[in-house]
């Protein structure tokens, strides 16, 4: 069987994360030997992706079983090697995801001329994407439309764009058919576009989403449809997103309001504030206002200020505000390889504090909040929420519904009770998973064991961080 590698960290960065899995907390709570396991299995996860794909269904415009449903049709109808009989799960806690069992590490062997894809394009290949032409960055000298090739990863980002026999280290994704030559992928005057090796023999199978089904089904990671209904939306509310783009979470939003009240998208990028207006009208969501903004500054002094001006906004102008926070990212899947610097990832406490002062001044008295990252770091999730209870006394820590992920992790000098309030994602099983063994839903579908399959997707997720507060 093919086997990765886990993922390559700077060497700094490596004793960053091995030091936050031996903190004394973790330590005292696990034992060493454990809180080493876990540590080591997180590097093995990181690597490899999640064992599902977890799609979020639009209810708000038809039964999650009719979207099952198409879903299933489109699937037959495509010609992606993925099983048309395979079993789309929906979840007991979370009522409008479905998840596609991911199927591998499959037996595919390199046996063709390469093409090196850039790290980015190969997560994408290795969670269920073909090769888009702007990812590739080597060919072979003569490659035409129609040739057999086996596709690579550049995990370490070495390889130069239209390099012809690239020697650094890179790990196998699959096999697939060129649609374009050489020259156009590299010799064309306009930038190139689309698809640029279709994948038929991919390591890890999952179905290619693009543009399935776009107003009934939008990939989201699990967690991260979590923070929805953590975050809880009621119709008729006004609820800020500060870090809105693409608008996975806003739209997400919109929908449980059933499209009624107001959600403010915010974020400071402008290319990115128009992918959250695309995404909003693709799920016929209108009550979406996005705006291109430094959510830092948003709030104004100026209390005569209306809110529905945009932004800035007077202080108290919302029910709810999620602060989705920029944040380092070491909970994403797959992950090869990381080239950021220490200084890179320890960068974003101080940003998601300045952003939390806005999202605690904007919010009213009595609205939630919900603070989220992407990462496993405690800096910016646990030692956050210590710092906030501190800061903001008219904070309190509140229970999530639904709770599907672990507890918090110790070590940010927080009480059991306050851990037991969190929500930490963390792809590494509490006690003895076996580290290197890859996921095997199908070998559980095949068991027709449903229960063993949720507790799977639950647990082997990205990394992901969920607190709620409640302002008083
Ligand atoms: N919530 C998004 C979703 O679910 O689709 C993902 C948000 S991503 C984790 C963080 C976003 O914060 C990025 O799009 C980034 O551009 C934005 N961002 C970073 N600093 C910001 C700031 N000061 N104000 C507004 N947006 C910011």
């Amino acid at each position: 069987m093919f086997v990765f590698p886990k993922i390559t960290l700077r060497p700094d960065v490596y004793q960053y994360l091995r030091n936050v899995f031996q903190n004394k907390e973790l330590v005292a709570a696990v034992g060493q030997v454990e809180a080493e396991r876990r540590f080591e299995e997180l590097l093995y996860r990181l690597s490899h992706p999640p064992s599902f794909t977890c799609v979020r269904a639009s209810t708000h415009l038809a039964p999650l079983n009719t979207i099952r449903e198409r879903l299933l049709e489109e699937l037959r109808e495509m010609s992606c090697h993925y099983p048309g009989d395979i079993p789309i799960l929906s979840h007991t806690h979370v009522p409008d995801v479905l998840l596609l069992p991911v199927i591998g590490p499959r037996p595919a062997l390199p046996q063709n001329p390469e093409v090196i894809v850039g790290a980015l394009c190969g997560n994408a290949v290795l969670r269920g994407a073909h090769v888009f032409a702007p990812g590739i960055l080597s060919t072979p000298k003569y490659m035409k439309a129609g040739d057999l090739v086996s596709v690579f990863s550049d995990i370490e980002g070495k390889c130069t764009r239209g390099s012809k026999d690239f020697q650094g280290k890179k790990v196998f994704l699959g096999n697939g058919i060129s649609e374009m030559g050489r020259s156009d992928i590299f010799c064309s005057d306009e930038p190139v576009k689309g698809v640029g090796v279709r994948m038929v023999e991919p390591v890890y199978l999952s179905p290619s989403f693009d543009n399935l089904l776009p107003s009934l089904v939008f990939l989201q990671n699990l967690p991260s449809v979590v923070v929805g209904h953590v975050l809880g939306p009621q119709p008729g509310e006004r609820v800020l997103d500060m870090c809105a783009a693409p608008g996975g979470k806003t739209s997400h939003i919109a929908a449980l309001m059933k499209g009624q009240g107001e959600v403010i998208a915010l974020d400071k990028i402008r290319n990115k504030v128009k992918r959250i207006r695309q995404n909003a009208q693709a799920l016929q969501l209108d009550c979406v206002k996005a705006y291109c903004f430094n959510s830092i500054q948003a709030v104004c002094s100026d209390h005569a200020q209306k809110p529905d001006e945009g932004p800035p906004f007077p202080a108290e102008s919302f029910d709810r505000v999620l602060l989705d926070a920029p944040c380092s990212g070491l909970g994403q899947r797959p992950n090869m390889g990381c080239s950021w610097s220490l200084r890179e990832i320890t960068s974003y406490q101080p940003l998601q504090r300045k952003l939390f002062h806005t999202a605690v001044q904007l919010l009213k008295k009595g609205g939630v909040l919900v603070y989220s990252t992407c990462t496993v770091t405690l800096a910016e999730n646990e030692e956050q929420v210590a710092w906030a209870l501190d800061t903001f006394p008219c904070l309190s820590l509140q229970p999530q519904e639904p709770h599907i992920g672990g507890e918090g992790m110790p070590g940010a000098g927080l009480s059991l009770e306050q851990l037991r309030l969190l929500q930490r994602f963390s792809p590494v099983q509490e006690h003895g998973g076996a580290t290197g063994a890859p996921a095997a839903p199908l070998t559980a579908a095949a068991e027709g064991d449903p229960a063993r399959l949720l507790r799977q997707a639950n647990t082997d997720t990205i990394g992901f961080f969920i607190a709620k507060f409640l302002k008083t």
